[in-house]
């Protein structure tokens, strides 16, 4: 299997080259040539195997590049039970028969970040064996909370490797912000961002399209890379959770092998529900995607017109991992649902650069719409959700799970549609204790209250206990207190590597 660039050119690698490099020279990002398929009786021996089979399964398909032990050893180490809390690494709730949850945050940060960033560490120190790559990889991260955490936990201490996290100063939870800054590990640094996740991201991307910068790094021997979606080794392992879930209600009797169901994914970067697009395309029998998307509604609006706009007010929202106006991996689906007319894929880009917007045009909205169907909760109904849930399932679901919850019953009022939902819960109610909290006690202002009693009151509330990860940040030691200047992510980068 081969990539190339969503933005067309010659450059063409296997999965190992594409994952070193996470985003292709001419700013593109790797998509894989064609996208393999599994036909009915493939999907439905996915039911008697594990999740490590399963990831197996799905993801030889794509890394063919790599070796039966190589692979099977990456997975090995990634989905552990020294990592995950639950066996089944990605456990499905069914809540009713109509509403199915997929927990994707047994892992060590408790959010489904780790889901990818477990594997892709593994991936990518493999990858550099395999192709003789001497250069020390820098990961820079930019992110919303949940994956800085996620990569620092996945690449602590992985040979060959530095990783770098910017975050934004004030847009994390006071928790994601502790998990960060008292990251062990030889090869971590954190530094916070005066500014939004998407100034961290902008600045990321600048100092991988420096070119002068980057060449005084190669010459220091290193070379930058990305564990941010936009990496295809971050993308591909989340394709392996929509067969999982299937493959979980096909064995639990929730759905016959071959009927459809709706998966609904609280959406930010648009990875997660790409990585869904993908196992339809592969023949998953998925009817619709919905996209949920907190106030930062430019998704939704997307979805729903063609034109993507974010030229608008940027919202902090409960939800803050989805705090974002510029949803990288849409790339890859304009790439594909355009049969791989990259001119087109990069003249969109373009006009995304310099006006800050784009418009697909009626038929591609077309295409999209009958797979995709979009809608948004702001925080009031995100809350209530939360408590709604609590009410009537004793379930206590995060505010990203929530804004899920809240699209789901949207779409159903809408369209009439009774096909059984998965909504993919994105993070432990932990995470976002606070706003959790006062959700379901009415309480209007716990700002001021103490994190680890926040924790203890909502596990006498969910009856789950804290995990213990988040319970051991009482002692943990900070390690990093650096802010900078949006403007200062470059000259911080140089500090760290060339003094
Ligand atoms: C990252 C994240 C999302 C958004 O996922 P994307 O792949 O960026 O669309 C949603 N919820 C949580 C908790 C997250 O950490």
């Amino acid at each position: 299997m081969n990539y190339s660039s969503t933005r067309g050119g010659d450059e063409c690698l296997v999965s190992a080259g594409a994952i070193i490099a996470g985003i292709a020279n001419n700013g593109g990002l790797f998509v894989p040539k064609q996208i393999p398929t599994l036909n009915q009786s493939a999907i439905e021996a996915l039911s008697a195997l594990n999740y490590q089979e399963r990831a197996y399964a799905i993801l030889k398909e794509f890394l063919t590049d790599y070796s039966e032990d190589d692979l099977n050893f990456c997975i090995s180490q990634a989905y552990c039970s020294d990592k995950f809390d639950d066996e089944s690494i990605a456990p499905l709730q069914s809540l009713d028969d109509h509403n199915h949850v997929l927990e994707l945050w047994h892992g060590p940060t408790s959010a489904f970040k780790d889901m990818a960033l477990q594997l892709l560490p593994q991936l990518m120190s493999k990858a550099l064996k395999m192709t003789g790559e001497t250069a020390q990889i820098v990961i820079l991260v930019a992110t919303s909370g949940d994956t800085g955490k996620a990569a620092l936990e996945g690449f602590k201490n992985v040979d060959q490797i530095k990783i770098v996290v910017f975050y934004p100063n004030d847009g994390v939870s006071e928790i994601q912000r502790m998990q960060m800054v008292s990251q062990s590990g030889s090869n971590v640094t954190v530094v916070a961002v005066k500014g939004n996740f998407d100034d961290a991201q902008t600045g990321v991307k600048n100092i991988f399209n420096n070119d002068s910068f980057n060449q005084v790094l190669n010459g220091h021997g290193y070379q930058l890379s990305s564990a941010n979606s936009i990496n295809w080794g971050r993308l591909v392992p989340q394709i392996v959770y929509y067969f999982s879930a299937y493959a979980d209600m096909v064995q639990n009797g929730a759905i016959a092998a071959g009927d459809k169901v709706n998966f609904v994914v609280p959406t930010g970067n648009f990875g997660n529900i790409l990585a869904g697009y993908y196992a339809k395309q592969m023949g998953l029998p998925i009817n619709r995607l919905i996209c949920a998307s907190n106030s930062n509604n430019v998704l939704t609006e997307f979805l729903q017109t063609g034109i993507y706009n974010r030229k608008r007010e940027f919202y902090r929202t409960i939800s803050p991992s989805m705090d974002i106006l510029i949803s990288s991996n849409l790339e890859r689906l304009l790439y594909h649902i355009t049969n791989g007319n990259s001119a087109q894929v990069a003249s969109w880009m373009a006009d995304l650069q310099a006006h800050g917007q784009y418009d697909v045009g009626n038929q591609v909205l077309k295409a999209i719409q009958e797979v995709f169907w979009a809608g948004f909760a702001h925080d009031e109904q995100t809350s209530r959700t939360i408590k709604e849930i609590y009410d009537t399932y004793h379930y206590t679901a995060d505010p990203h799970t929530a804004v899920a919850w809240h699209v789901s019953n949207c779409y159903r009022k809408q369209t009439g549609d009774t096909t059984p939902h998965v909504i993919l819960s994105t993070a432990s109610p932990y995470k976002f204790n606070c706003s959790v909290l006062s959700a379901l006690t009415d309480e209007k202002s716990l700002m001021d209250r103490n994190e680890f009693v926040m924790l203890e009151e909502l596990a006498e509330l969910s009856g789950i206990p804290v995990p213990t990860a988040l319970a051991e940040l009482k002692n943990a030691v900070i390690r990093f207190t650096q802010v900078c200047e949006k403007t200062e992510m470059e000259q911080t980068v140089k500090q760290l590597l060339v003094k």
